[in-house]
């Protein structure tokens, strides 16, 4: 991996672990008993029909839900509850979001310098050196002083990208990341993360792009009902998918 892309591991073990991981809303089970491995550089892909608890899985890696019972793991590190060692433990984790969630009233450059100038004390100049190269990798450096809104969703969705990866995460969280673009913007943002897995960024993707699926991932995560039905890699996945729920599934794709 690009050490100037992710940040450089300390363990040897997962990037991810999550154990006998639990979660309810009120009545309603939303994880049950979540086991799940990343390894470093996999890219995982997360399916499975709405409600059946992707982006809750999602939201308690980077800990913007809370867990009943279990453990979450980033790198060999348990994830605490709160205070300072939590906010370090999150900046492991890059998270993009369905929406593009970028600072409105600020910059293109300034979105992607502010996380590393206010979380990692890094100095301005050096923030500023480091966004150009990541919004270049991205193919938006020429909107730099910019406001988000001036831009397409596929342009805002890859300043996303970039200042998620400003951080250096050890692993980037994806949920859904196309579903609110124009389909002619869909590819421009799945090409940038086709890149990022082939240089070896360690990925949870929930997505519904088949195709990247395909391409991408080393590993399928069906998803049902809060439980992880069933997992394989994408061909196994795709043609000969096990659980009755996957088959369900991939049949209303068509
Ligand atoms: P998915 O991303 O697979 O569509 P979610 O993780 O968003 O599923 O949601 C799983 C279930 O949890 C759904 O039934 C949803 O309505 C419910 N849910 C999600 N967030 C909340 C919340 N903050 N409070 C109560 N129920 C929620
Ligand atoms: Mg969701």
């Amino acid at each position: 991996m690009n050490e100037s892309l992710s940040g450089a591991a300390t363990s040897s073990g997962p990037i991810v672990r999550m154990e006998n991981v639990n979660k309810h809303y009120g009545p309603l089970h939303v994880l049950q008993d979540i086991n799940l491995e990343v390894a470093r550089g996999e890219v995982v892909v997360v399916l499975g029909p709405s409600g059946s608890g992707k982006s809750t899985l999602c939201r308690t890696i980077n800990r913007l839900e809370t867990i009943d019972d279990g453990a979450i793991y980033i790198d060999g590190q348990k994830l605490p509850a709160e205070g300072k060692a939590l906010a370090q433990l999150r900046a492991d984790v890059g998270m993009v979001f369905q929406s593009f969630n970028l600072f409105a009233h600020k910059t293109i450059l300034e979105n992607v310098t502010l996380g590393p100038i206010k979380v990692k004390a890094v100095k301005r100049a050096e923030a500023d050196a480091q966004a150009m190269t990541l919004l270049k990798r991205v193919g938006v450096a020429n909107q730099k002083d910019k406001l988000p809104a001036q831009l397409s969703g596929g342009q805002q969705q890859r300043v996303a990208i970039a200042r998620a990866l400003a951080m250096k995460p050890k692993v980037m969280l994806f949920d859904e990341p196309t579903s609110a673009l124009d389909p002619e913007m869909i590819q421009e943002v799945l090409d940038t993360m086709v890149e990022l897995a082939e240089e070896g960024m360690t990925m949870i993707v929930v997505t519904h792009e088949m195709g990247f699926a395909r391409k991408a991932a080393h590993r399928v995560v069906f998803m049902a009902d809060g439980q992880i039905v069933e997992q394989a890699k994408p061909e196994e996945f795709f043609t000969n998918p096990q659980s009755a729920r996957a088959k369900d599934f991939l049949g209303k794709l068509i």
